[in-house]
């Protein structure tokens, strides 16, 4: 049968990466402020420093693939899923919150050759040329704090410099944007616990990351904060009106105050793909068959894959492709200023598109913005330049009587 490869591969990005592209990303720090890597860490038999593939276990970021890919490091993610919001249920995440913190320091220190934890701005530049990978750590969802706020500053101390507040649901601290169209809120924006964190992290130089709350925590987190914030995965709503997305206004507000937006390329928030209640029901179905299982075997890994590939063809689903991601890009590019945008990819939490699969496709990006004619400053601040600005740039407005008191 004669297949058409020119569309097969019609969206998938540049195939060749030029040698000044590849000569740029070595000369640039490469950060990924969204890495949900640490959530496989607990998962029996994945080492980090073996290399997986995307195909394979369906992973994306790993020590041979950063290499291959040129990331340097980035925020790695203490996630925790929002669940009930009560005595029980905020202990469960305070005591998640404590596991997954200690399994990212216990990750560094078992590849002390390899990675180092990151703490301060120059840190990427100094572990960089040791000829390692930056962990910084960052947190997404505040629900571990719920039962005891003041929890922050041991965090601090452990290296944490960058917190969300909420995630796909409102909880204590904020409303959430939801997962396509904004819900009701129910705090307004930000409860006062939530005003409280917000506080506290400026004082310690800890970032705001707005990304999965709603829009009026956008705009009073930009009132409020001292500091400049972040978005660490966030898309472009005038591009595609989901309510994850950041519309036009608010993000020239961003830039306009010092921060950043760093681009997520989860296919569902990049384009409509079609997916509807149904079709995200049928899919719970398939991953509850198997019971929310992280050790499935390459058999069952395999006929999930066979089950959803199915479902996406009964739903006619539409995949995102690495044009769609990049469309997102070079519009927030545009409005926000080459200086406050980054990329925020959110591998192995979801991100990835055809022909960006996992981190090894990260040149891709820079042969892109290369063709779409910016230059080494530019592409330098998009791939991590512009983040290590902000990590300076906050750092430089906390009190140093509250640094110093969390460090003791
Ligand atoms: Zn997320």
């Amino acid at each position: 049968m004669l297949v058409f490869a020119a569309t097969a591969q019609a969206g998938t990005g540049p195939e060749k990466i030029s040698e000044r592209a590849r000569a740029i990303q070595a000369r640039a720090i490469n950060l990924d402020t969204h890495l949900d890597t640490p959530a496989l860490f607990s998962q029996p038999g994945w080492k980090i420093t073996d290399r997986h593939s995307f195909q394979g276990d369906g992973s994306q970021i790993d020590y041979p693939r950063m290499l291959e890919g040129g990331l340097d490091g980035g925020f790695w993610v203490i996630f925790t899923g929002q669940g009930e919001r009560d005595a029980a249920g905020n202990l469960k995440a305070r005591d998640a919150g404590l596991v997954r913190l200690s399994e990212i320091r216990e990750m560094v220190a078992a590849n002390p050759d390899k990675f180092e934890l990151a703490t301060t701005a120059d840190d990427a530049a100094r572990i960089k040329a040791a000829g390692k990978k930056s962990v910084y750590i960052s947190m997404e969802n505040a629900y571990p704090l719920e039962h005891d706020p003041s929890l922050l500053g041991f965090y601090y101390k452990q290296g944490l410099r960058m917190l969300s507040l909420a995630h796909i649901s409102h909880n204590d601290f904020a409303d959430s944007a939801g997962m396509g169209v904004a819900p009701a809120g129910e705090h307004g924006g930000l409860s006062d616990k939530g005003k409280a964190m917000i506080a506290e992290a400026n004082r310690l130089g800890i970032i705001l990351d707005q990304s999965h709350a709603s829009n009026a925590v956008f705009d009073q987190m930009l009132e409020l904060s001292r500091a400049p914030i972040i978005l660490s995965h966030s898309g472009a709503y005038d591009v595609f009106a989901h309510s994850r997305n950041i519309d036009d206004k608010r993000i020239r507000a961003l830039a306009k105050k010092g921060g950043v937006i760093q681009v997520n390329s989860l296919g569902g928030y990049l384009i409509d793909t079609g997916a509807t209640p149904e079709y995200r029901a049928e899919r719970r179905k398939v991953y509850e068959s198997f019971g929310d299982r992280h050790d499935l075997s390459d058999a069952e890994r395999e006929q999930v894959k066979a089950r959803m590939a199915e479902l996406d063809a009964k739903y006619h689903i539409r995949k995102a492709d690495f044009d769609d991601y990049m469309r997102h890009l070079l519009h927030i590019i545009k409005v926000a200023g080459w200086e406050h945008v980054g990329l925020g990819a959110d591998w192995d939490g979801g991100g990835g598109v055809d022909g960006y699969e996992d981190i090894t496709a990260l040149p891709k990006v820079v042969q892109a913005l290369l063709d779409a004619g910016y230059d080494e400053r530019q592409i330098g601040g998009i791939l991590g330049g512009n983040t290590v600005r902000l990590i300076r740039d906050v750092q430089a407005l906390a009190d140093p009587a509250a640094v110093k008191a969390a460090l003791e």
